[in-house]
């Protein structure tokens, strides 16, 4: 086994140290609560935290930030004890013996003289596009991890969406231009393909569902297995797992057939409606009820429901992996969302597919001191076999074949695992026994 294991072992030990710094850094010492975010995934919820009894104790919701919540979900808040807990986890670099017996603990001046040493050599010897690096949670860290990686003249940072919602977002943007987000609060009728906002979301977002609910929205689960979103919907539609495309066409010919669909809408901002249609005609509910096990009346029953609503009704864009994680139509799929969200005219409308506001900006670094170095012009590796892909994302599965076709000689593996997480699980082993991992 190479230097693979000790990239993520280092990887690990820095993510869970800067947890440890970003944790203290929060909390000042006169034992005022000081706002901050969690940090754990994407919502970065907002608390105040303050020292008691020797660990960080959270305090929400924090009224006014925008991003407030309610509370912690589990995650969270086992992220907040975790910088006082050091039984499960490194708190030192650790190096592998040469003969792979184990490791040794360092310094850090040590682990990161050699770290800038092998990085400089890769960098000299075949240039800096032989470099990357993969992200796990995509939280303020992105920020840094491009700006280091440019630093060094890399384009090749991968996020883990490559793993889970490349093809969706890549079906969305090839339709619509984006993926648009629900308008939960607003809507009438919204359903959801195997994604479960109760098991799975922020405590936001579960109180959102609850607040639609109460309004009376219906809400409409596929999902193949009786989820905590499930169980609480008006319908549950048990779909053949990957067969999601199926319902998808027999909802889009139902909205034809039936002559539901919002002519407004097509008319002024769709192409193709007439093909659509022809094409249609084929997808009747019995025929995706053969496909994908959802009873046709059941199929018929949907469609109805969600054209009663439009505009303010949606079949919500999905999130990562939530409308299937990596099946061979799952582009396909998403596209047949933003189809039939397009028949019910929902797009930009209240209660429906709305364009995500943009991130909110944190204003820039003082450029005397942290300049911002040039994005490198090359695209990232492995973008040229899959052009589809918006090169400026990449696609982190395409790491392996990189690895062995010699292209990429080094890869920072940090806060990520991908000879577990990703997909092409042939080609993890390169990732356990590369020679060339740092
Ligand atoms: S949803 Fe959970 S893990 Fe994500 S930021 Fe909020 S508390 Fe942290």
């Amino acid at each position: 086994m190479g230097l693979g294991l000790v990239a993520g072992l280092l990887a690990c030990c820095v993510w869970l140290v800067k947890g440890v710094i970003e944790m203290a850094s929060a909390v000042k010492r006169d034992g005022r609560a000081v706002v901050t975010t969690c940090g754990g995934c994407y919502a970065d919820c907002a608390f105040a935290a303050r020292v008691e009894d020797g660990r960080v104790a959270a305090e929400l919701p924090v009224p006014g930030h925008p991003c407030a919540a309610r509370a912690l979900c589990a995650r969270g808040r086992h992220r907040l004890a975790m910088p006082f807990d050091e039984r499960d986890r490194i708190v030192h670099p650790m190096r592998r013996r040469a003969d792979g017996s184990g490791f040794d603990v360092i310094s850090w001046d040590e682990a990161f003289a050699q770290i800038a040493e092998c990085l400089l050599g890769i960098v000299d010897g075949h240039g800096p596009r032989a470099l990357g690096m993969t992200l796990g949670v995509p939280s303020f860290d992105r920020y840094w991890a491009y700006r280091f990686m440019h630093a060094l003249g890399s384009p090749n940072v991968y996020g883990a969406d490559g793993a889970c919602e490349v093809s969706r977002l890549t079906g969305w943007e090839h339709s619509l231009g984006y993926s648009p987000a629900s308008d939960l609060a607003h809507t009438d009728c919204i359903m959801y393909l195997g994604r479960s906002i109760v098991d799975s979301s922020t405590m936001g977002a579960v109180d959102a569902l609850n607040d639609a609910r109460r309004r009376g929205a219906k809400i409409i689960v596929v999902d193949p297995r009786r989820s905590g979103s499930a169980a609480l919907a008006d319908r549950w539609l048990r779909v053949r797992p990957g067969c999601d495309l199926a319902l998808l066409l027999g909802i889009a010919h139902v909205l034809v057939a039936e002559d539901l669909y919002d002519h407004e809408f097509v008319d002024r901002y769709a192409t193709g409606f007439d093909e659509l249609a022809q094409a249609a005609s084929a997808w009747t509910p019995e025929w995706a009820e053969s496909m994908c096990d959802v009873p046709a009346a059941e199929i018929v029953a949907t469609a109805r429901d969600l054209a009663a609503a439009a505009p303010a009704a949606v079949v919500d864009a999905g999130f990562h992996g939530g409308i299937g994680i990596a099946y061979a139509n799952s582009t396909q799929t998403a596209r047949a969302i933003c189809l039939v969200d397009v028949l019910l005219g929902c797009i930009g409308h209240a209660g429906g597919a709305l364009n995500p506001p943009t991130p909110l900006s944190l204003g820039d670094l003082d450029p005397t001191r942290f300049a911002t170095p040039p994005v490198p012009r090359e695209p990232k590796l492995g973008s040229e076999r899959y052009p589809l892909v918006d090169p400026v994302r990449g696609l982190c599965t395409t790491i392996g074949q990189s690895i062995l076709a010699g292209d990429l000689r080094g890869l920072i593996v940090y806060a990520s695992n991908p000879g577990a997480g990703y997909g092409n699980a042939q080609l993890g082993w390169v990732f356990c026994s590369s020679s060339t991992c740092l």
